[in-house]
């Protein structure tokens, strides 16, 4: 088999789903640990605190070294490689999300087991419906009293609307928990806290007729594993790999993160069976992972991330061929051929410069604003990948200068934050005021506190009379001219230079379809 082949079926490219506090970030800490990424727990922690109060938030982001190292993590497991990409927690960085599950190939979906199913989780899971990404399932915290392992089964199933395959089953849970059982291997591992590291550390039970599995769990529990198992297996579905990886079917495992018991079942189980790079479409055609020539796209921007050297990254995730350093690729919206030399690969812990990539993973191209989020590089042809959208934003806000000498400076924050994703940067064509959009409320607020801290500026945002925004497009270029002469009081330019219709209100906006129907309102933009 060709190198590039076998490079591409070895690699995993996933994103952890959850809500808040069902331990993702606790579990991609072990997951690492397992990967031989870091050697101690506790460096992902610190990043955490982000999602629930902006001055946490702000805190994380001082942090920065440690957010944007684990914005993709990379790391070698059982003869694969592993690219673990990273989701933001806060439900104001939604849109992020969402584009960051575009770029996956599967998910690992994490459930707390007191908790169940949480509105986060049933929001990601409608997100992933959409590509049919294969999803797996860890009900995590099972060192704690939770809800009864069955009707958990049923909440996924009956909320979630996805079958479920338990592939580990519980003995206990809390102070009880004796540890699981693997249906597949017919084995248990016992729950020994402070231990289960490795499989060398973790004790093994072959079978449930082992007489020392009765010894060690007591007679009783095993009874009752016997009869709980009976009722599992014919309550539940068989594993069946064409139905996970076509996302119609969730492999369940039990555990608990927080003392690493249950993960490595887990992640064995993940990179033998979790899908490969999968094909994605273009405006033109299918390309498939196989394919000889490099193609990717960008999902993701991150400005200043060293505010050192106010660099920014663009996050391309490569869909075919090879990235080698040095190779010149086509940024097919600008029409430019670019020589790339210094990609970045995140190898958990540092940023290096990455020799050659293949499809699923993820590299790092440094961008001077030429770069947007859904950008497409090749190796020379014209493709566009669909399905990265730009939502339309829903909150809107004038952005106020203290100090009216900064403007050059405001308009330069906005727009290279605006390239981020999260809030979107309007220029008005009758006036000089610049209206900021965005889909949560916290965005504002962590716009001004960067605006200050990377850019000296100091702006306030204010309330202004826009309802929602969208992209225009007409095909006649005289009806379009016509469109904007009328219509100049209610339109933008954005930071890409589209063409938006800003609305003062709902009504505004469908008088205004009603009354163009040669014109599009377009609520996301994607490039065409
Ligand atoms: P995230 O918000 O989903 O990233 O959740 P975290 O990983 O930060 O975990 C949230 C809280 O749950 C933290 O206090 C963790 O220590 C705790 N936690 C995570 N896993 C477990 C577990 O297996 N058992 C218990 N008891 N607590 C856990």
């Amino acid at each position: 088999m060709p190198d590039h082949l076998i490079e591409t079926r070895r690699r995993r490219t996933f994103a952890i789903i959850s809500h808040p506090d069902a331990g993702k970030t606790t579990l991609t800490e072990k997951l690492l640990l397992f990967g031989g990424a870091i050697q101690m727990a506790g460096s992902v922690k610190s990043r955490k605190a982000a999602r629930h109060a902006t001055s946490d938030w702000m805190a994380l982001e001082k942090e920065r070294g440690i957010s944007v190292t684990s914005s993709v993590m990379q790391f070698p497991y059982e003869g694969k490689i592993v690219n673990l990409l990273d989701t933001p927690g806060h439900a104001d960085f939604s849109e992020d999300t969402y584009r960051v599950l575009t770029a996956v190939d599967s998910a690992l979906m994490v459930i707390d087991c007191a908790k169940g199913v949480e509105e986060r989780t049933i929001k990601l899971m409608d997100v992933c419906r959409l590509r049919d990404t294969p999803i797996m399932t860890f009900i995590n915290k099972l060192d704690r009293e939770g809800r009864a392992p069955i009707e958990l089964l049923d909440e996924v199933e009956s909320v979630l609307k996805i079958p479920c395959a338990p592939i580990t089953w519980p003995i206990g849970m809390g102070s009880r928990l004796k540890g699981v059982y693997h249906l597949l291997l017919d084995e248990v591992h016992i729950f020994e806290a402070g231990r289960n590291f490795t499989r060398q550390d973790s004790t093994i039970f072959k079978g449930l007729e082992d007489p020392g599995l009765a010894e060690r769990i007591g007679a009783e529990a095993l009874a009752e594993l016997r009869d709980e198992l009976e009722l599992v297996r014919g309550a539940s579905h068989p594993f069946d790999l064409d139905a996970y990886r076509a996302g119609h079917l969730t492999p369940v495992f039990f555990g608990s993160a927080v003392n690493n018991f249950g993960v490595q079942l887990l992640l064995d189980f993940f990179v033998e069976h979790a899908p490969s790079p999968r094909g994605r479409s273009t405006t033109s055609r299918e390309v498939a992972p196989e394919e000889e020539t490099l193609s990717g796209f960008v999902f993701k921007i991150q400005a200043n991330m060293d505010p050192m050297h106010r660099d920014r990254v663009a996050f391309l995730r490569v869909c075919s061929g090879r990235y080698d350093a040095g190779m010149k690729m086509l940024h097919v919206r600008t029409g430019k051929e670019v020589r790339i030399a210094n990609a970045l690969t995140f190898m958990a812990s540092d940023r290096e410069i990455v020799a050659t990539a293949y499809p699923g993973d993820v590299i790092g191209l440094h961008n001077h604003g030429t770069i947007s989020i859904g950008d497409t590089f090749t190796a020379g042809e014209a493709l566009s990948f669909t399905g990265i959208p730009n939502f339309a934003p829903e909150l809107f806000r004038r952005a106020r200068l203290k100090d009216p000498l900064k403007m050059k400076a405001l308009q330069k924050g906005l727009a290279q934050l605006s390239e981020e994703g999260a809030t979107q940067f309007f220029r008005p064509l009758m006036s000089n005021d610049l209206i900021l959009g965005a889909v949560g409320v916290l965005q504002f607020d962590v716009v001004a506190y960067r605006l200050k801290d990377e850019y000296g500026v100091e702006a306030a945002f204010e309330n202004v009379g826009v309802a929602t925004a969208r992209w225009v497009r007409c095909a006649d270029a005289k009806k379009l001219e016509e469109f904007r002469e009328k219509n100049a009081m209610n339109l933008s330019i954005d930071a890409a230079g589209e063409l938006v219709y800003l609305a003062p209100s709902r009504v505004n906006l469908q008088l205004a379809t009603e009354r163009w129907p040669g014109v599009t309102f377009a609520a996301t933009r994607e490039h065409a």
